[in-house]
């Protein structure tokens, strides 16, 4: 197994592993590590060059410092990629080389599920080394993250309702959720049980009609989603939604939903506040899971209760990027961004 340092500017640590025996060949990208050891979790993709893989563990582990700093899990920004086809590349061996490269970071670095990486991979890369988060409850891990991201995003949409009316209750409110799968289909159900107003949709028709028979939520089909007026719009399937082409056509007073990326590209934020669209960061309103996957790392070990109160603090973190975005004259992916930063300065000061 062969591990080498890249330098990349602005990046604390680079590495990449090449393992002919196992045909691994990965990099793990730690980008902070002032407020914590760098988490974040472990893709696998079959990117066409390593510099491809290098753009995205470089892109995906400053997006894990800025997330981790808002949520204040304590942790700081850091992400892997193992280059290769899941269907065809993974194995035991594979796994078993990743988690001695993870091993070999000495903690620096902390892993978790990313696309493509499921639990039964990571419990291969847990035999070689502890750096290993979000594994089955009973084994004292942290489990399913799904729950934890819909109730943070509960949370964070009673923000939403307040900066919209002045009232936290999302009673009445008309939210329409596209992608009602393990966060979006939880969050249905807990707006259902604050009496929101909730519109579904998803590409998965079985599973948009056993929700509407079991709670009776409406539904509309995914490619007219954006013509029903809404209170809020609550993209909960992919990443990207928000573009050029969508942003003319939104007919809703809010953006606030779990999937990652929702804007194509950061001026998408801007130009839907030019729009009076008040935007609840995606990264901020979805931290949910890693906040609960976090707790994991504390000197107790996992602790539901902590999780969970430290989960409501999405209300005031989305307040404060809301505040920060007002009084700055900024888009709220910036004014984040802002608050993120000075969190990271702020512990560096104190470090120093
Ligand atoms: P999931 O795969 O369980 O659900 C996604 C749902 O979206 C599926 O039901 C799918 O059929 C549907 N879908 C896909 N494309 C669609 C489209 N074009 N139109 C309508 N529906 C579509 O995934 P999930 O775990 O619920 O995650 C949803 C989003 O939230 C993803 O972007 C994910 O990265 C992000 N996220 C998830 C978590 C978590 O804890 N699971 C945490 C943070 C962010």
């Amino acid at each position: 197994m062969e591990i080498t340092e890249i330098q990349v500017d602005g990046y604390e640590k680079v590495v990449r592993c090449r393992d002919q025996e196992s045909g691994l060949h990965a990099l793990i990208a730690v980008h902070d590590t002032t407020l914590g050891p760098a988490l974040g979790g472990m893709r696998m993709w079959p990117y066409a060059s390593e510099d491809e893989a290098l753009f995205d563990v470089l892109r995906l582990s400053r997006g894990m410092t800025f997330k981790s700093a808002v949520a204040e899990t304590g942790l700081g920004g850091g992400k892997s990629v193992i280059l290769g086809d899941p269907k065809t590349l993974k194995s035991e061996a594979l796994f078993r080389a990743m988690g001695k490269f993870v091993d070999s970071q000495g903690g620096l670095y902390i892993t978790a599920e990313d696309m493509n990486i499921g639990i039964p991979d990571l419990e291969i890369v847990h035999q070689e080394t502890k750096w290993v988060t979000g594994l089955k409850r009973s084994e004292g891990s942290s489990g399913n993250p799904s729950p934890y991201t819909a109730d943070g995003c509960l949370i964070g949409l009673h923000a939403v309702a307040e900066e919209l009316d002045k009232n936290t209750s999302l009673a009445g409110k008309k939210i329409v959720i596209q992608g009602v799968g393990a966060v979006g289909g939880a969050l249905a159900i807990l707006l259902k049980g604050e009496n929101a107003d909730v519109t579904i949709c998803d590409i998965n028709e079985d599973r948009v009609k056993q929700l509407q028979d079991e709670y009776g939520f409406d539904a509309v089909a995914d490619e007219h989603h954006l013509d029903v007026e809404c209170d809020i719009y609550s993209p909960c399937a992919r990443g990207a939604g928000i573009n050029d082409e969508t942003i003319p056509k939104l007919r809703c007073r809010a953006i606030a939903g779990c999937a990652n990326n929702q804007m194509l590209e950061a001026h998408h934020a801007q130009d839907v506040r030019d729009r009076g669209i008040l935007y609840a960061p995606d990264y901020v309103i979805n931290a949910g899971g890693i906040i609960n996957v976090a707790v994991e790392l504390l000197p107790g070990g996992y602790d539901e209760g902590v999780a969970r109160e430290r989960i409501s603090r999405i209300y005031d973190n989305l307040k404060q990027v809301f505040e920060i975005s007002r009084t700055d004259d900024i888009a709220t992916n910036e004014a984040a961004k802002r608050l993120a930063l000075k969190r990271i300065e702020a512990a560096r000061v104190a470090k120093s």
